[in-house]
């Protein structure tokens, strides 16, 4: 049987000329009618061997040259010596390096998953004020979570009673089906409907949990908000979030901080903006406000002479850094108003400071320049 040179060629019925595309399709077409699990026939099993053997020879350029000169290289000298096609045995070989383990899962002995499962993390916004972000705030929380059942302390069975193991998929977990495709049936598997892959079975369910586990449940618990928290950021609280499935670890609940906008300061990380508006009269001539600030009411001193966008920088006054005793600072935007429908004796007044002070004349620019001429803008003379 191996003494003459088989004719691979023959046997994929392709020319001696083909390509390796031409000759995987060939193979392809064969393998479709003549594989095991499509065909059971015996001879169609021998065929089956053959041309996979012809294929492994053809699509192997150095095998495919012996064949072109004349010799086999499956018959002599090749490795395994004695029955050409050993190495062929495996029917999934073949296939898996046409489908690239798709078949996979049908040999894939995973066995039955676990019923007990971590549990989810869990998120809770909670809207602080600006004092309690900045200087920490000890708050009362009320938490919506799955918390283990205490009736059967998460097994999910009554009182009495124990899990079972599952009569649809024989406690693997796993139920197969013969499913076709080009190459002919394939076995599959997927996971038990009945036990949810778990290969268990809970004959007589916690009346509590109903088998679940765990239970909904509302509680309140305490959280240290650190003082210098920011707006978006989130504290961790390991293990307080959603108990797992069948009473599994719990995820861990994450508290995100929303800051409520405030009256007077904006934030910027640990410092603090606010705008205070002085009149005209007062910017020029000085005067003390008094600031509520987070410490309390802060005497604000206008010296005489403070521009409109000066800034004035209460040192220590912001939001302490968190982890630090380092605090920020509280910056004073200073607006000075320039007043609006003067009466005839309030703008005699004002052209007068205006002549006293030669500023009916012109206009400076910032850096002392002449701007322009504003003589005629006053309504002139
Ligand atoms: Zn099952
Ligand atoms: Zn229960």
């Amino acid at each position: 049987m191996a003494d003459t040179p088989r004719d691979y060629y023959g046997l994929l019925g392709v020319g001696r000329d083909a390509t390796g595309e031409e000759i995987k399709r060939a193979y392809r077409r064969l393998a479709r009618e003549l594989h095991p699990d499509v065909n059971p026939e015996p001879e169609a099993q021998e065929r089956f061997k053959q041309i996979t053997a012809a294929y492994e020879v053809l699509s192997d350029p150095e095998k495919r040259r012996m064949v072109d000169l004349g010799g086999d290289p499956l018959s002599s000298g090749g490795g395994s010596a004695g029955n050409p096609f050993t190495g062929f045995g495996s029917f999934g070989d073949v296939f898996e390096a046409f489908f690239g383990g798709a078949g996979a899962g049908a040999a894939g002995g995973r066995g039955p998953r676990s019923r007990v499962r971590q549990g989810a993390d869990a998120l809770l916004r909670v809207e602080l004020t600006l004092a309690e972000t900045a200087f920490g705030v000890r708050k009362e929380i009320a938490v919506d979570t799955a918390i283990v059942c205490s009736t059967c302390t998460g097994t999910g069975c009554a009182p009495g009673t124990s899990p079972r193991t599952c009569g649809t998929c024989g406690g693997s977990g796993e139920i197969q089906s013969i499913q076709r495709s080009f190459l002919g049936q394939v076995m599959t598997s997927r996971p038990c409907h009945v036990c949810g892959g778990t290969g268990q079975q809970i004959p007589s369910p916690c009346p509590t949990c109903g088998g679940e586990g765990r239970v909904r449940s509302r509680r309140t618990i305490a959280v240290d908000v650190p003082a210098g928290i920011e707006d978006g950021m989130r504290i961790r609280l390991s293990g307080q979030g959603e108990v797992g499935p069948g009473g599994g670890p719990a995820g861990d609940l994450y508290i995100e901080i929303a800051e409520k906008p405030h009256d007077t300061f904006t934030r910027d990380g640990a410092d603090l903006h606010c705008t205070v508006v002085v009149p005209m009269t007062a910017a020029a001539l000085g005067t003390d406000l008094v600031l509520t600030t987070l410490d309390g009411e802060e005497k604000l001193d206008i010296r005489a002479g403070t521009q409109s966008g000066q800034v004035i920088t209460l040192r220590g006054k912001g939001v302490p850094r968190l982890r630090s005793s380092a605090r920020g600072d509280l910056l004073v935007h200073v607006e000075v108003r320039t007043p609006t429908r003067l009466d005839e004796a309030q703008e005699k007044l004002l052209r007068e400071l205006a002549t006293l002070r030669s500023e009916d004349v012109s206009v400076t620019s910032a850096k002392g320049g002449l701007f322009s001429k504003v003589r005629d803008a006053f309504g002139g003379h």
